[in-house]
């Protein structure tokens, strides 16, 4: 559903990226096929997007200096990680668009905020209440049951932040693992989901208020780290549909422009229930770039720029398996692998834990 008109912005404007990951690595490379320059703002030249970056900025997220040269060289700026500090989203503020604007990030940066926005606009997710010491920890627990996952509001990530409480544990246990360095952070204790199964569903919104959204995809996580993406998810048609309609829903109510995944769990009797908020590219659509006519990249770059969005359909079914820490020693052998496409960060340091590629295997439709 279009609405506005706009005016892209032409071939060789530039897209400023704050942070230097491979999410960032995978959008400059789709900018730089639309014939747009992209400027990446990290801390050091060697991360994955600087070394395919034509214009790299290493510095500090604090060097405000360094951030309003970065804003003045970009027509408009994005972000590859929702943790974005304060100093940065001041700084481009009033010099240069920054798509999706910074309120979209103060709700996906904080897990409360984040579900009660969801709860205002009438989106089901677990139960949850906020704590911010040991008894209102322990009240939390009383209200939401057990089992439950305590996580603290903000700056989590792969599952860090995060303390199960089964039918035995204790919320001051719990507590006392999360309040680390004497600090007390907000925390936010939800109901434990016993799922069928975990989804999500990428979702672009352009300049013009048209939504776009990839099929509903399978995610397998393992100790709080994605590990596998089968797309499409093996669940009715109509559920499918339901979740993409969701996230087109919520990226509207949002207002957004580019791209937001939402990670959503299937409960047992076929409901959906909203995990997760991602308002930038998601590990959960690297299957994208092998499997649809415009990948999740290059969606993000056609809705910041004004362009029209890309075609999201799927002309293979897809698994994608990250590789994880020392997995990526089989880069040979999945190089020579006819049925592998094979994508490597080029990251130097291999550490337990740390995403160091994907692989993506295609079959024909079903
Ligand atoms: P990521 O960066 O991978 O998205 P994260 O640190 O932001 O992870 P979550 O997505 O909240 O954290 O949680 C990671 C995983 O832990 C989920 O994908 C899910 O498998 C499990 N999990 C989180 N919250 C719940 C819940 N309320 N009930 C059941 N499982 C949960
Ligand atoms: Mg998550």
């Amino acid at each position: 559903t279009a609405a506005r008109e706009v005016t892209p912005l032409p071939p060789g404007s530039c897209i400023g990226i704050l942070g230097g990951g491979q999410l960032g690595r995978m959008t400059v490379l789709a900018a730089a096929r639309l014939g747009y320059r992209c400027h990446v703002f990290c801390q050091d030249r060697a991360e994955p997007a600087a070394q395919v970056c034509g214009q790299v900025t290493a510095a500090g997220f604090e060097d405000e200096a360094a951030l309003a040269s970065f804003a003045a060289s970009a027509d408009v700026v994005t972000f590859e990680f929702e943790n974005v500090p304060a100093p940065p989203l001041a700084v481009m503020a009033g010099r240069v668009p920054l798509r999706p604007e910074p309120r979209i990030l103060e709700i996906a940066q904080d897990r409360l905020r984040e579900k009660d926005f969801l709860a205002t606009i009438g989106v089901a997710t677990a139960a949850y209440a906020p704590a911010g010491d040991a008894a209102s920890l322990a009240a939390a627990l009383a209200q939401v049951g057990r089992p439950a996952i305590v996580k603290t509001a903000r700056w989590g990530y792969d599952g860090k932040g995060q303390v199960r409480i089964g039918a035995g544990g204790d919320a001051d246990a719990a507590w006392a693992t999360l309040a680390t360095r004497g600090e007390s952070p907000r925390l936010i204790v939800e109901g434990a989901v016993d799922f069928e199964r975990e989804i999500s569903v990428i979702v672009a919104r352009g300049l013009d208020g048209a939504t776009a959204a990839y099929d509903a995809v399978e995610n397998l996580h393992r100790e709080g780290i994605l590990v596998r993406t089968t797309a499409p998810a093996p669940i009715p048609a109509a559920l499918a549909v339901e979740a993409q309609s969701l996230a087109a829903r919520i990226a509207t109510e949002l207002d957004l422009v580019g791209l937001l995944a939402i990670e959503i769990f299937v409960t047992r009797d076929g409901g959906l229930l909203v995990n997760e908020l991602a308002p930038r590219p998601h590990n959960s659509g690297h299957w994208t770039i092998d499997a649809c006519a415009v990948n999740q990249f290059e969606q993000l770059v056609r809705a910041i720029t004004g362009l029209a969005l890309g075609s999201t359909e799927r002309h293979a079914d897809a698994v994608m398996d990250n590789l994880i820490g020392a997995d990526v020693a089989r880069w040979k052998e999945l190089a020579g692998d006819p049925a592998a496409r094979l994508h490597l960060y080029g990251k130097r340091k291999t550490r337990p834990g740390r995403k160091m590629g994907h692989v993506t295997r295609l079959t024909s439709r079903e």
